[in-house]
């Protein structure tokens, strides 16, 4: 077979790749040149690729226990089970949880299935634990789930700003860009972070704030620029909603760090107006993420630093296609394609779909999603491309509302996760080079994942088994998609539901495209360069500067979490290679020397961390990067591959009110050597 041209399935930097397989099973991988998101580059993650398409570990037949079954045997117990519990307990009682990992046309098919004819809201995703705060922040402030910046704008800079994203390991794609443009153009970079990480050490200035510290930092800057007469007092006259008093009533001293890095950061900015700020995991993973988010975007709004190349807040997502979710609409707290639950909304989805059983209203977010299986609201749960047993907060309580809920099906490319374990179906998915699909990266880039091997064992299409499952309910007809253009197709053209509402999201002319014409779909950004400055998809279409208030100050030891360079999720993939693992081979506990000291943990010594939702233990790295009264450690260990270092166990289920995200970072914990 010759080479084809898809992209990365881990994050949303969204990177072409050229695949030119060797031999069954084997691919080389190089960066896509004309990919205008990477350039021909790749990190260490998507360059060993090649590495992790063993079929080793696979789920190659749909199991019901641990009987092998045949596919119709196992969507006609599916269908049973989803139809009977609908049947006795109503549609609420069923819920999917899926994932940033499946692509547009798999997200399309399980929204419609559930919005629209099982009658639900009850879909989230764990694009929900990544950047719903980021969604919730862009609805509040323009209207609509829309990232104003693109890659481009980093070229166009004069100062980058980081917040919350050790980029260098996260998003190394951008960083190597960030990096490349500042050699080229001598732009400026500030990382605002607790952590010293490696982004931070690169940056021409580090604002350790305190976790959670944000609102503060960005409300005095938006004080101080305003004291400086900094403010685009004419931007904000014509395009914002500011509410009266509110930038004036702001605290240009209320920062909570030294005023030395303070001033040099407020002499930097009001220096550089073209001024990208890029927010990630340590804005959205909190549970005041939102309002962290809107102080970023306030700040742009107020300085008319938004819509304009090199200008604008930038959220950078996680994963491969949260972003096509989202577009989509699978979230709960979403109908479909940015629309939500008003009546004139819910009437045209109703028309489109042809919907016989429209949601009245939103479902349960992950955590609350959890919560109901756990107390038996939720008694049919269908898990797909995820593995919420080690990523869910309070991972114990979520392995028990597993192992209480009566139907539980995962959907799954490894055939032994965490979550499978709890599974009464499993059925086999298609993994990265089998798929076959859309997605779309944080600059809002549609591009193609396509396959180059062929399907191992009786693996299909998420999409086809919903459709499968959607035809023993009574709705064949609806779900009759020959292909994933076909589904492509529907989707693109249902965007005109939200572009006959003033929303950017506008796929329509995609709509006609063949078969082939989606085979050779080069990348295509939605909504252009910089959608938004003059007119935002609000009602008044102004948008909106939202008043946000720092949280109460935090007190003793938090614990952050993270990611490490090398590893993606909970490496169900990156574990595979060996390579991969040579960069950290372990969970570390980092801890600042003198809380070392204090608590008596010993570099490469053994400590525990414990918190309100568990215990674990971890070899201890002393390091002064961490700020003293932090601790972080990495998010990718399971039971599957070790008995020590579980993060998610630690990390308690409180969320954001607007989002509903959980606070990943800054968890109270205590640390005490084993
Ligand atoms: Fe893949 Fe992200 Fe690395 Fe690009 S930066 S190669 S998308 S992991």
């Amino acid at each position: 077979m010759s080479a084809v041209r898809t992209t990365c399935p881990y994050c949303g930097v969204g990177c072409g790749i050229v695949a030119s397989p060797t031999a069954q099973r084997d691919v080389a991988i190089k960066g896509d040149t004309a990919h205008p998101a990477n350039r021909g580059k790749l990190c260490s993650k998507g360059t060993h690729l090649g590495e992790t398409v063993g079929l080793e570990g696979r789920l190659l037949h749909p199991m019901i226990g641990e009987t092998r079954v045949t596919w119709d045997m196992a969507l006609d117990d599916v269908a049973a089970r989803l139809a009977d519990t609908v049947a006795d307990y109503g549609p609420d009682s069923v819920a999917f949880y899926v994932s940033g990992q499946l692509l547009t046309e798999d997200y399309y098919v399980a929204n419609k299935l559930m919005k629209g004819f099982i009658g639900s809201g009850n879909i989230d995703t764990n694009s929900r634990l990544c950047m719903a705060s980021a969604v919730a922040a862009h609805n509040r402030a323009f209207g609509e789930d829309l990232v104003p910046c693109t890659y481009a704008d980093l070229d166009a800079a004069e100062l980058i700003v980081l917040v919350g994203s050790n980029t260098a390991w996260c998003h190394p794609v951008i960083w190597q860009r960030i990096e490349a443009a500042r050699e080229r153009t001598g732009a400026k970079l500030v990382v605002i972070d607790p952590r010293r990480t490696e982004t931070a050490e690169r940056a021409d200035l580090h604002v350790a704030i305190a976790p959670d510290g944000d609102v503060a930092l960005f409300n005095a800057l938006l004080a101080e620029l305003a004291a400086r007469g900094q403010l685009d007092t004419g931007y904000l006259a014509a395009h914002c909603e500011v509410p009266v008093g509110y930038i004036a009533g702001l605290d240009a001293a209320a920062h909570g760090i030294d005023p030395a890095t303070f001033a040099a950061l407020a002499d930097l900015v009001a220096a550089h107006p073209r001024m990208v700020t890029m927010f990630s995991m340590g804005v959205n993973q909190s549970v005041c993420g939102t309002d962290k988010a809107n102080a970023i975007i306030n700040l742009h709004l107020a300085t008319g630093r938004i819509g304009l190349p090199g200008a604008g807040p930038f959220s950078m997502t996680g994963q491969p296609n949260a972003m096509g979710g989202r577009e989509v609409g699978g979230l709960a707290n979403m109908l479909a394609c940015h629309l939500g639950f008003a009546e004139d909304e819910r009437a045209a989805v109703r028309r489109f779909w042809k919907a016989p059983n429209l949601c009245g209203g939103p479902g349960l977010k992950a955590v609350d999603m959890f919560r109901a299986v756990h107390d038996g609201r939720i008694r049919f749960l269908w898990v797909m491309a995820t593995n919420p047993a080690v990523s869910m907060p309070d991972a114990a309580f979520v392995r028990e509302a597993l192992a209480r809920c009566p139907n539980v099906v995962v959907s799954d490319v490894i055939a032994d996760t965490d979550t499978s374990r709890f599974a009464h179906v499993r059925l086999p998915a298609l993994a990265w080079g089998e798929k076959d699909g859309t997605v779309t990266n944080s600059e809002r880039v549609i591009s193609r994942q396509r396959p180059f091997f062929a399907p191992p064992g009786e693996a299909r299409a998420d999409w086809r088994t919903l459709c499968d499952v959607a035809a023993r309910l009574g709705h064949g007809s609806a779900f009759a998609f020959a292909s994933p253009a076909a589904v492509f197709r529907e989707y693109a053209a249902m965007t005109a539901l939200a572009a006959g509402r003033g929303k950017v999201l506008d796929l329509v002319a995609q709509a006609s495209l063949t078969d082939a014409g989606y085979d050779a779909l080069e990348p295509s950004r939605w909504g252009g360069e910089h959608p938004l400055r003059r007119r935002y998809p609000t009602p008044s279409g102004r948008a909106r500067v939202v008043p946000v208030e720092p949280p109460p100050a935090s007190t003793g030891l938090r614990l952050n979490t993270g990611r490490y360079r090398d590893q993606w999720h909970t490496m169900t993939r990156t574990g595979l290679s060996p390579r991969l693992a040579a960069h950290r081979r372990e969970p570390l506990l980092e801890v600042s020397p003198g809380d070392a000291a204090t608590m008596g943990l010993v570099d490469g010594g053994l400590g525990q961390v414990t918190t309100p939702a568990g215990a674990a233990v971890f070899r201890v790295a002393v390091h002064d990067g961490q700020a003293p009264g932090a601790a972080f450690a990495p998010m990718h260990w399971t039971d599957a591959m070790a008995s020590s270092g579980r993060t998610g166990a630690l990390v308690v289920a409180a969320t954001d009110p607007h989002s509903g995200q959980p606070g990943f970072k800054n968890v109270g914990a205590t640390l005490a050597p084993v």
